[in-house]
């Protein structure tokens, strides 16, 4: 649902309506679009938000008496596509101003609505004329890159779980600046952007939302000169190692998410998420097919005709012994139950598999012997 800049009817009131309809009718409102009435409706969410803006305006005497002069002035019909903007406004801030929050410790908050904050009026209008207009969505913060990676795993590794050291960009504070951004010796001032403030009002939507300053990222302050070593951003991506937990029963293609690890935010967003995906490593003897484990076992001409016993060893590196019965095929499964994959509480099996090979470089006598047998067998060769 799109956002209505008129107040008066985002509560379903007239202009000319007294104080009194219009609090009745934003209780009315509020009540049918309280999110605890319509948990897990976005659109209730949204509406009941858009309410409390309006009536945030319109239930003040002299907020509402500012916004009919404005409405008057007809800023609310065209402010969001002013071309160039600014044109019409003085409006905006220009300096620290009293009370004004600034300094890299006071992180900086979206989504907040600024009406009747600390700047009051004076943000919605260096919203409406200026800042507002000037900054459509291209300078809003987003959100840095999700850096997608490929991480090998040793196959028993996947299987068991463990710990593969890797090295990997991550987003480390610059310790050139400690974080700063500035240069050494540079002059800190307030930033010119935001005023100090860290943060700026953009025309959105109902009315005014705050923002990181894209100049200063959210800090408030600017330096004459940026540090070299980050250009300016107070952290750098850095390699490192670290050490990649991979979960019992990983299977190729499973994918990890290491959150805040991936690319930068833009104007002062939040970094993204490193997301690495698991191609795991064959196994000269095992193999898996689900949860089921198979150790690929070679046995002689003699154990696969005459029967045999062969010892195999279990991924917790036991053994267990499996009779081969005489006139074993080869491919032939044979099942040792949980002694498999362990994965969410749930085991699989491990099948022996037995591959058939035939000796090569026969002596004489062993040829022989073996045409003899075949013979005997009625085998045709
Ligand atoms: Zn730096
Ligand atoms: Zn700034």
């Amino acid at each position: 649902m799109a956002h209505s800049k008129d107040f008066y009817a985002v509560l379903g009131v007239a202009e000319k309506a007294t104080a009194d309809e219009i609090k009745k009718a934003y209780r009315r409102l509020a009540k049918q679009h309280h999110p605890d009435t319509n948990k897990g409706d976005p659109r209730s969410a949204e509406r009941f938000k858009e309410i409390s803006e309006a009536y945030n305006v319109l239930g003040d005497v002299k907020k509402r008496a500012q916004y009919d002069e404005m409405r008057r002035l007809g800023a609310f019909g065209d402010f969001v596509r002013r071309p160039g903007g600014g044109a019409t406004g003085g409006f905006r801030s220009s300096g620290p101003r009293p009370g004004a929050r600034s300094g890299a410790g006071t992180p900086p908050k979206f989504e907040e609505f600024d009406v009747g904050g600390f700047g009051g009026l004076g943000d919605l209008f260096s919203s409406m004329f200026g800042g507002g207009a000037q900054r459509p969505k291209a300078s809003e913060p987003e959100r840095g890159q999700s850096i997608e990676t490929t991480l090998e795993v040793p196959f028993r590794v996947a299987v068991m779980g463990g710990k593969i050291p890797v090295e990997l960009e991550v987003n480390e504070e610059c310790s050139t600046c400690g974080g700063s951004g500035a240069a050494k010796g540079a002059r800190i001032s307030a930033c010119p952007e935001c005023g100090g403030r860290g943060s700026i009002s953009f025309g959105q939507g109902g009315f005014a939302v705050n923002r990181p300053c894209p100049m200063c990222l959210g800090k408030g302050s600017v330096a004459s000169e940026k540090c070299s070593a980050c250009a300016g951003q107070g952290e750098k991506r850095e390699r490192k190692k670290v050490l990649i937990t991979v979960p019992p029963g990983t299977d190729t293609d499973a994918k990890i998410r290491l959150k805040g690890q991936g690319g930068r935010g833009v104007r002062g967003g939040p970094p993204g998420d490193l997301v690495i995906t698991f191609k795991v490593e064959p196994d000269k003897f095992y193999s898996r097919d689900g949860l089921d484990l198979i150790a690929h076992v070679p046995v002689n001409v003699a154990q696969a005709t005459l029967g045999s016993k062969v010892s195999v060893k279990t991924l917790d590196d036991k053994k267990v012994t499996i009779a081969i019965p005489a006139g074993t095929p080869s491919s032939k499964r044979f099942r040792v139950r949980g002694q498999g994959i362990e994965k969410d509480g749930k085991k699989g099996d491990l099948l022996v598999e037995v591959r058939v090979d035939a000796p090569a470089d026969l002596s004489d006598e062993a040829r022989a012997a073996m045409a003899a047998f075949a013979r005997e067998a009625g085998l045709k060769y």
